[in-house]
């Protein structure tokens, strides 16, 4: 069958990138975190993959962590956002899911309700990024509290999350780490602080469990360092075809509101892919993209079905032939520089339309 539009997701490079986990943060337990349908990898085909190499999952909703029980998944799984409501909380305890808590409203909660089981808690701790979170000066007496609601699991765990620990010369995540250990330094419980860029730069942050989600999916936390340069290899490539190849004069301007003007006679190449498959909107001109493996640039605005690339007035590309949006030698990490954003952002905005192929090949 020919495929138009695709993502290929190289299952096998998952295991090699939990490796790199492994040894970067060797006493740790690994959480992975597959939120947002596993960073737009697809919930379940990740959690397989990753199923008997990690310790335990972490998503961001309840329902996600739902999805992972009745397929049948038994690690521990910790919801990260916890719950807002009665059900939710439910929920939590219906499907043995692990949550954090963070505020006095979840706790108005858990008092209200009579459970069957107690349920097993990771209190947040708001060491510095100021979104989800008990302040130092709160954590004690939600300790107290905590200990004393017979629905809860103890010993208590305990998370903080770091807001700058993508660089590595900001002295915030010392600080927040500092914070974290002081607070919870006399609580037994377990403990998690590093996300994929503190499990690379701040050694200090890798407690008993580090949470891994960028680097499981081969993509630098870093913006000044590609995936590859972090002996990552990346699960998710985007590709598509040419389906047309036209030549235009100098002075030709091209796409919606002509803002790219020819300065030479060419040859474009009309991409089937835009933003309705999820590449982004804003890349620039000059996006790097691959026909037939050669970069060219994206010339033109990104239309929501198709871009226009420059092929050059000596180019044989033609209809039908191969392109690479991100993957195989054109690292997502500069696509996201080129659209002023984050891989994360691009790897989670795939939509439907795109079919996903599953590879057994590591790029
Ligand atoms: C998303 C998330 C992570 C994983 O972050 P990466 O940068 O993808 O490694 C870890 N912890 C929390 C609380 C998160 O929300």
């Amino acid at each position: 069958m020919f495929r138009t539009t695709y993502a290929v997701i190289h299952l096998k490079s998952i295991s090699h990138n939990v490796q790199q986990v492994r040894l970067a943060a060797p006493y740790s337990k690994i959480m992975a975190v597959v939120k947002a349908n596993a960073y737009g990898h697809g919930l379940l085909r990740v959690a397989k993959s990753l199923n008997r190499l990690v310790d335990g999952f972490a998503v961001a909703r309840v329902q996600e962590g739902v999805r992972l029980r009745k397929a049948g998944f038994q690690q521990k799984i910790v919801v990260l956002e916890g719950f807002t409501t009665h059900i939710e909380l439910q929920n939590l305890v219906d499907y043995d899911l692990d949550v954090s808590l963070h505020s006095t409203h979840q706790l108005e909660i858990l008092n209200d309700q009579t459970q069957s089981k107690q349920l097993a808690v990771w209190v947040k701790i708001d060491s510095g990024m100021n979104r989800l979170g008990f302040k130092a000066h709160e954590v004690h007496a939600i300790y107290e509290q905590l200990t004393a609601c017979g629905s809860v699991k103890k010993p208590l765990n305990f998370m903080t999350h770091f807001a700058n620990a993508d660089d590595k010369n900001d002295s915030k995540t010392t600080q927040q780490i500092a914070l974290f250990n002081e607070l919870t330094a006399n609580y037994v419980g377990e403990k998690s602080m590093a996300n994929s860029a503190g499990i690379l730069a701040w050694q200090d942050s890798q407690a008993d469990w580090v949470r891994a989600g960028i680097m499981l999916f081969g993509i630098s936390p870093f913006a000044d360092l590609t995936g590859a340069e972090l002996n990552l290899k990346p699960l998710m490539s985007l590709h598509s075809h040419l389906i047309a190849v036209r030549s235009i004069s100098a002075n030709e301007t091209v796409g919606y509101s002509g803002t790219w003007v020819s300065s030479h006679a060419t040859k474009l190449g009309v991409v089937a892919i835009g933003y309705g498959d999820g590449y982004p909107r804003h890349a620039k001109i000059g996006t790097p993209v691959l026909v037939n493996g050669e970069r060219v640039p994206l010339v033109g605005r990104v239309s929501m079905d198709m871009i226009t690339v420059d092929l050059g007035l000596d180019s044989n590309a033609k209809a039908g032939d191969k392109v690479t949006l991100w993957g195989e030698n054109l690292p997502i990490e500069e696509i996201a520089i080129c659209a002023n954003t984050i891989p994360y952002t691009l790897i989670c905005g795939i939509t439907p339309r795109v079919e996903i192929v599953e590879s057994q090949s590591v790029i």
